[in-house]
């Protein structure tokens, strides 16, 4: 007998997983869709322009407690969509201060889905939920380039805080325009150019406040806006009725002053404005405006409002900021990758004409099943359409459509470039990009990094598996970076990724999202030992059964295969006559080859 081992099995399976990988199913090999002059979709392609101009996607970043729910509430209720003011109960009020999703389980209703639909003043607005946890993720980083623009809260009190410099950095890192908002003015202590002082200083931003408060603290009455020159005051139970009077006499010299600052910051960063401003021509509010948006949409100017969300004073001319200041869909680029083409670089229409190209941002579990959130990036999705999912190579039909609400739900035919919607029932992990068909693009790279450092992981009490692995397996659909799987030998749940900090992000939103806590600590090392020259053997196995004792003697050479073997196990017998008797052979066989797995 002389059986041959050799070892390692696991570049096997590596071999195997990239083959999977590359294998491109025949529906997807498509074409991008070319318009010729005469193409009558060009020549007609205007009738989505003034929808997409109507139309803001934004998120709201802010450093913990300086009232981004409060906010978005508020916004909730001007646009309709929530027809009472919840308050979020503060530190000395009654119990703890709850989070948006305490205060939703709490209300039984959902105020902030992954992206609320919500309309002001004929423009629709959806807002985003950027991700509570500010580190840097996949999942943030997909929530982030969804939006074309930001509010970026600051408290009045608190200022600039920490991560309200990550958050920022963040914005930045993926070219979201975006204005900001100094909240609290009601509060002792507010300082409104103070915090303006410090987002030129720490968030480095080239800004200038578009208002100007009348009164601080107890005493906060209004606005003025700088570029109407009106002052704006918040009447009814909740601040609904927006009136808007002359300046009060007694501001006039620092609203001059102020708007003068204002005008300068523009013209620094906006040629138009300069020459304007140069020429010592009076600037009209129209002018000022649109030099404004200009250099908000170009990200070379941050303009800065002001107000009390608490206190319902301010939403309403942040949220005419928002439609101002903030760009349309169309104003933003953005890219795909072509997987027919390794990858290689293609920018978007960004309108209704093309191929649709979607993104699965967030997957939600509603109480309909899984809901998956798509931004469309080009072309048009209709109910009952067939869909590619380019990283898998499913073809999926879209059995409904929806968009959401804050605590509804509206069930739509269609929608189109821009545009974000949920759909139900459809398989898929977020980060996958759909497609008509006609075009393999993808919206995020296909080529997902190995991990690069593993952690053993176990819930501390036995009782919470279910909220354990309830945990990971979200986490792995929502970043492909995160892998979990199962250390057969030693029975470990093993968790890998893109480093320590990235596990630590997960350890930790595990205790604090699922409310489990969970040891980890270095993965088990399984030694293993391979065969690396010939080695013969003897030995002789004695059984004493009472009476008369049975013996077996087994002897051979075990030897490794030579490099490159394509086979990790060889079993050569070599037994002559009937030495052993043949049916023994497959048992022998079977035992050797469990002795060289481990
Ligand atoms: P978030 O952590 O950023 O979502 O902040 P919240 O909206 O939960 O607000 C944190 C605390 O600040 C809550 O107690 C709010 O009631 C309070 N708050 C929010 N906005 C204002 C405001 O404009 N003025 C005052 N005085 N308190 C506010």
């Amino acid at each position: 007998m002389a059986p041959s081992v050799r070892s390692p099995p696991i570049r096997l399976l590596y071999t195997l997983s990239s083959a999977l990988k590359t294998t491109s199913s025949p529906l997807l090999t498509g074409h991008r869709r070319t318009f010729s002059a005469g193409n009558p979709a060009r020549v007609e392609a205007t009738w989505w322009k003034e929808p997409m101009e109507r139309l803001r996607n934004i998120g709201i970043s802010a450093h913990i407690d300086s009232g981004k729910t409060t906010l978005t509430e508020r916004i909730l209720y001007y646009t309709g969509r929530i027809h009472e003011i919840h308050e979020v109960r503060g530190r000395d009020g009654v119990g703890a201060k709850m989070d948006s999703m305490d205060l939703e389980r709490e209300k039984g209703i959902t105020i902030q889905s992954a992206a609320t639909y919500c309309t002001w003043k004929d423009y629709q607005v959806n807002i985003i939920d950027t991700p509570g946890h500010v580190d840097f993720t996949i999942e943030v980083e997909r929530a982030l380039r969804v939006l074309d623009g930001a509010i970026l809260v600051l408290c009045s009190v608190g200022g600039v805080q920490s991560q309200s410099i990550t958050v920022d950095r963040q914005m930045r890192r993926y070219d979201v325009p975006r204005v900001a908002f100094i909240n609290k003015l009601d509060r002792m202590g507010a300082d409104p150019w103070k915090v303006l002082s410090q987002a030129r200083s720490k968030l480095r931003h080239h800004s200038a406040a578009v208002q100007v408060p009348i009164g601080l603290e107890d005493d906060f009455q209004g606005l003025v806006d700088l570029v109407q020159l009106k002052a704006y005051y918040f009447h009814g139970s909740n601040g609904e009725k927006v009136v808007a009077e002359e300046i009060p006499a007694n501001m006039e010299a620092l609203v001059a002053e102020k708007r003068r600052e204002l005008i300068e910051m523009v013209s620094e960063v906006d040629d138009k404005l300069a020459e304007a401003f140069l020429s010592d021509e009076p600037i009209s509010s129209a002018s000022l405006e649109e030099a404004i948006r200009r250099a908000t949409v170009a990200q070379k100017f941050i303009p800065v409002f002001m107000g009390s969300a608490f206190k319902n004073k301010g939403v309403q001319p942040l949220l005419d900021g928002v439609l101002s200041y903030l760009p349309c869909p169309t104003e933003v680029s953005n890219h795909a990758l072509d997987q027919n083409k390794n990858e290689e670089k293609v920018t978007l229409s960004g309108t209704p004409v093309g191929p649709l190209v979607a993104l699965a941002f967030k997957l939600e579990e509603g109480r309909f099943g899984q809901l998956t959130y798509l931004r469309i990036y080009e072309g048009v999705i209709r109910k009952g359409d067939f869909i590619i999912n380019v990283n898998t190579g499913k073809k999926i039909k879209v059995p409904r459509l929806v968009r959401m609400h804050s605590n509804e739900m509206e069930d739509i035919q269609e929608a189109h470039a821009g545009q974000i919607v949920a759909v139900f029932g459809v398989d898929c992990a977020s980060g996958d990009t759909f497609t008509d068909g006609s075009v393999r693009y993808t919206m995020t790279s296909m080529n997902v990094p190995e991990p690069v450092m593993s952690l053993a992981i176990s819930p501390v009490s036995k009782d919470s598996g279910g909220q354990f692995s309830k945990a990971l397996n979200r986490f792995q659909r929502e970043d492909p970076t995160f892998r979990v799987g199962l250390d057969a030998e030693s029975g470990q749940t093993i968790i890998s990724g893109m480093g320590e900090l990235h596990l630590d992000i997960y350890v930790e939103r595990i205790r604090r999202e699922y409310k489990v806590d969970a040891t980890v600590g270095r993965p088990r090392v399984n030694f293993r030992e391979t065969v690396t020259k010939r080695a013969e053997f003897d030995y002789l196995h004695k059984k004493q059964t009472g009476g008369q004792g049975q013996y077996g003697r087994v002897c051979g050479y075990v030897e490794p295969l030579p490099e490159g073997s394509t086979t990790k196990f060889e079993f050569e017998n070599m037994i002559v006559g009937q030495a052993i008797p043949s049916n023994f052979i497959p048992a022998i066989e079977k035992g050797f080859k469990e002795a060289a797995n481990s």
